[in-house]
């Protein structure tokens, strides 16, 4: 969602006809930080950069901006830890930037504007969009579900849902400029409802189907989903939307049920198992990711374990894993039974060994597939070759011309490893090697 934002924040700056976007920050005017506050690690990074970049610039007269949602928790706080910046932002104000560097530009100093509104957001930003072979669409921002642990119902607001004509529209610009992948984005985007022009519901399955109507679009993904927003609609786009892409990103959090009680998820580890044995009914190769917090509050070693276990009998593509991180003005922050820091160290390099067992494990049985891969760009390992991603959001590294970039592609598996695989395009490098 940040870098969503962060494009967008460039393409209505470049579009003022006064600011241009620049690769290195030694040659910009403005530097805008765009943040993040889900955990304290994240937080702390915008003070240590900023003053980083500022040293950086030896003296040059820079302006300096934060935005996104440490602007919205601290707001004018920034100003006393990093007294030259000189503006914050929340992530519901971006699009009244052009406004706020005005006033600078006017003389006025320290500005903060943290009010909320993600509706107004939308109708004010460009229509133009410019996307890449890959784009994102903001479908639905805020949450109301908040978790004891969690700052985002707090920093991006309640939930709410885009028009479904205006998403359609800006994947339409985007498919016109010759994007072929659409990842629709919200913070649980599977909460996904609003009408169209026509006064007709939709739920996430439903805008998935019109998407998929678009020409151009060839592939769709949509992330952060929750188990409770599940339903069975969504699980039957997988079997009969063919762009939509075989792969579902559906936090858990813990494999305890006492933990997720603790957490205030709403849902237990039978609902979350229910949605898998259904999503695997439907859609057999669908890749599995999920989210996971170690040491949480009253997490004990037995609690831990039911994780561990949990993780062994799903069996995970991929996982994103954190220690739990105290935010202040969340339920969680107060709760007794603390976790050690040393014992959550220990507890996420356990699960993270299990977790990376499994996906290369999960790589290595796709040796021998043949996948659909959208060519992303050239690889960052491996010189003189491409990389994509295959339907299940594996990355492929193989040889083949930069000229495929934007473009899908047959690709063989040839190996897997912990985080990627190798392979070889189908017509070309394939036959070479079978005659080799
Ligand atoms: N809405 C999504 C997740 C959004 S936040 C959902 O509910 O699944 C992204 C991830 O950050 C969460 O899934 C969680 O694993 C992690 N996270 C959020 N708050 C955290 C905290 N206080 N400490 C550690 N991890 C946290
Ligand atoms: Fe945070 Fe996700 Fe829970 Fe909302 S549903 S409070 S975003 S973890």
């Amino acid at each position: 969602m940040n870098t969503y934002d962060s494009v967008r924040m460039a393409e209505l700056l470049n579009g003022t006809g006064i600011y241009e976007s620049v690769d290195d920050p030694a040659h910009a005017d403005l530097i805008i930080f765009n943040t993040c506050h889900i955990r304290e690690k994240a937080e702390d990074k915008l003070f240590s950069e900023l003053g980083r970049m500022r040293k950086s610039l030896k003296g040059r007269d820079v302006r300096f901006a934060v935005g996104g949602c440490v602007a919205q928790a601290e707001g004018y706080q920034i100003f006393r830890r990093a007294p030259f910046v000189d503006l914050v932002f929340g992530p519901q104000n971006y699009h009244r930037l052009p406004r706020l560097l005005q006033r600078l530009e006017a003389g006025e100093s320290r500005i903060c504007d943290d009010a909320e509104h993600a509706e107004s957001k939308f109708e004010a930003l460009p229509d133009t969009r410019t996307g890449g072979p890959i784009a994102s669409v903001a479908v639905q921002e805020g949450c109301d579900k908040f978790c004891a642990f969690c700052v985002v119902p707090f920093t991006r607001g309640r939930e709410w849902s885009r028009p479904v004509d205006e998403i359609l529209a800006e994947v339409t610009e985007l498919a016109r400029g010759g994007t072929r992948e659409i990842h629709l984005l919200g913070q649980n985007v599977n909460a996904y409802k609003a009408m169209d022009g026509d006064g007709v519901d939709h739920d996430l399955a439903l805008l998935i189907r019109q998407v998929a109507l678009i020409d151009g679009i060839d592939r769709i993904r949509f992330v952060t989903s929750h188990p409770v927003d599940m339903n069975e609609d969504l699980v039957e786009v997988f079997g009969d939307v063919p762009e939509l892409c075989a792969y579902l990103h559906l936090p858990i959090q813990s494999g305890s049920n006492r933990v997720l009680d603790g957490m205030e998820r709403g849902h237990d580890v039978d609902a979350y198992r229910h949605w898998v044995k259904r999503l695997r009914e439907t859609s057999p190769d669908i890749a599995l990711a999920s989210d996971f917090i170690v040491g949480f509050p009253g997490e004990d070693e037995a609690a831990f374990e039911e994780t561990l276990a949990f993780v062994e009998e799903i069996g995970f593509d991929h996982a994103y894993s954190f220690k739990y991180s105290s935010r202040p003005g969340t339920p969680a922050a107060e709760m007794e039974h603390a976790v050690e820091e040393s014992v959550k160290t220990e507890r996420l390099a356990r699960l993270q060994a299990v977790l990376n067992r499994h996906q290369e494990m999960k790589n290595k049985a796709q040796v021998g597939k043949i996948e659909s891969v959208l060519v992303e760009g050239v690889s960052r390992r491996h010189s003189g070759e491409i990389m994509g991603r295959t339907s299940g959001m594996r990355t492929v590294n193989f040889a083949g011309s930069e000229s495929l970039i934007g473009k899908i592609v047959s690709v063989q598996l040839t190996e897997g490893r912990a985080n990627s695989l190798r392979g070889c395009l189908i017509d070309e490098e394939c036959d070479r090697l079978d005659a080799e």
